[in-house]
């Protein structure tokens, strides 16, 4: 479906001026999430005549036109990712190549170029192999990776750029959950919609955020964590949160997901646990999931655990739904299979468990 463009050649440029080591142990001791970034990032700048200037460079403020295209019409994707060290001092990407596949299939839907997926594998290796140093350890920390897509030519004009910058930048991430996993709230909105048939919801594309943005707001004044949204057309199928795909354990050992039917997300976590949980003998279901089967099936007991999935939080047990005029609880603590999936994905990300997949990538 994507046209081959030949792989991108990347030079190496090292920064002279790197954090000093104590100020790095200080961050890495203490990561918090995307507030601090690595001594480098890798860039590449594309034109109708193909990739150029592909290369590792010292990290920096990228100097833009307030005419450049991506602050007028949004024309921009993203990816997210992680490097895990294991207790060898060994450090992996998970998936990678799935996220370059995924960033052409977003940069489709943009009328954004096509990177090579290869291409956007050695990129993010170059980075993690420059900033191997800034890779936490411990815990549940990693390297998060942060490769990106924008419209850069200084164009007002409405139409597919003709200049466009590709980024991959990092930051250490501590445990989602530092102390100990604790269920979510979600609040379910009946204003706002994420994504319409025919729209950019199975893109991961920049505008998708902005738009769930006030849907988030309005979780958080509803003493909610996260926004659940349901389809545009009729209101009635669950779809997911902003930025995590949803999983319903039923009593009798099955696993429903909702399907993807384009308005949805194509997590990679939620593929894997697809898998994981599939390997563990439960049965998954992708089929359309109504609102009213959650609340009538957690009601009645048929529904056990709800978790959310995503590179971020990886999973994340929802403790309480709640929307205009009532709520419904799931528990205050994290279900069995949420933390067996949970543990399963974990172990093979940091080298505790085989992983019979073949999901992981050596980097250093
Ligand atoms: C990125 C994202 C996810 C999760 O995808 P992963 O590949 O699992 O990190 C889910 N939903 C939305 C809307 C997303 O943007």
């Amino acid at each position: 479906m994507t046209p081959t463009a030949p792989a991108l050649e990347f030079s190496t440029t090292l920064t002279s001026n790197p954090v000093a080591p104590e100020r790095r142990s200080e961050i890495l001791a203490n990561p918090g999430f995307g507030t601090n970034f690595t001594d480098h990032m890798v860039t590449a700048t594309w034109t109708p005549d193909g990739w150029r200037d592909a290369g590792l460079r010292p990290y920096a403020p990228l100097a833009l036109d307030p005419a450049t295209a991506v602050f007028h019409y949004a024309q921009a994707i993203f990816e997210g990712l992680k490097a895990y060290r294991h207790a060898d001092g060994s450090i992996w990407t998970f998936r990678p190549e799935a996220n370059g596949e995924r960033m052409q299939r977003s940069a489709h839907r943009m009328a954004l170029p096509p990177l090579p997926a290869g291409s956007f594998v050695e990129a993010v290796d170059l980075l993690v192999r420059a900033d191997a140093d800034w890779v936490p350890s411990g815990g549940e920390t990693s390297l998060y990776l942060r490769p990106f897509m924008f419209a850069s030519e200084v164009f007002l004009g409405v139409r597919p750029a003709k200049q466009v910058t590709f980024c991959v930048i990092a930051s250490p991430a501590g445990a989602y959950f530092s102390s100990g996993v604790k269920p979510v709230d979600i609040w379910l909105s009946s204003e706002y919609t994420r994504a319409a048939p025919g729209g950019t919801g199975a893109a991961k594309c920049a505008g998708n955020y902005a738009a769930s943005l006030i849907a988030q707001q309005e979780a958080i004044e509803n003493g909610c964590d996260q926004v659940c949204f349901l389809d545009a057309v009729e209101g009635k199928w669950v779809e997911e949160l902003g930025g995590m795909n949803l999983y319903f354990v039923h009593a009798n050992g099955t696993i429903v997901t909702p399907e993807l039917t384009g308005t949805i997300l194509e997590g990679i976590t939620r593929d894997s646990i697809h898998a994981l949980a599939a390997d563990r003998g439960y049965k998954v279901d992708e089929r359309r999931f109504s609102i009213d089967e959650w609340r009538e099936g957690v009601a009645s007991g048929d529904i056990t655990e709800v978790f959310a999935c995503g590179t971020a939080a990886v999973v994340t047990p929802l403790g309480r739904l709640a929307w205009q005029g009532g709520e419904l609880s799931m528990g205050t603590e994290p279900g069995p299979v949420t933390s067996e999936l949970r543990s399963a994905l974990l172990d093979v990300q940091y080298g505790r468990a085989d992983d019979p997949h073949g999901w992981m990538h050596r980097v250093v």
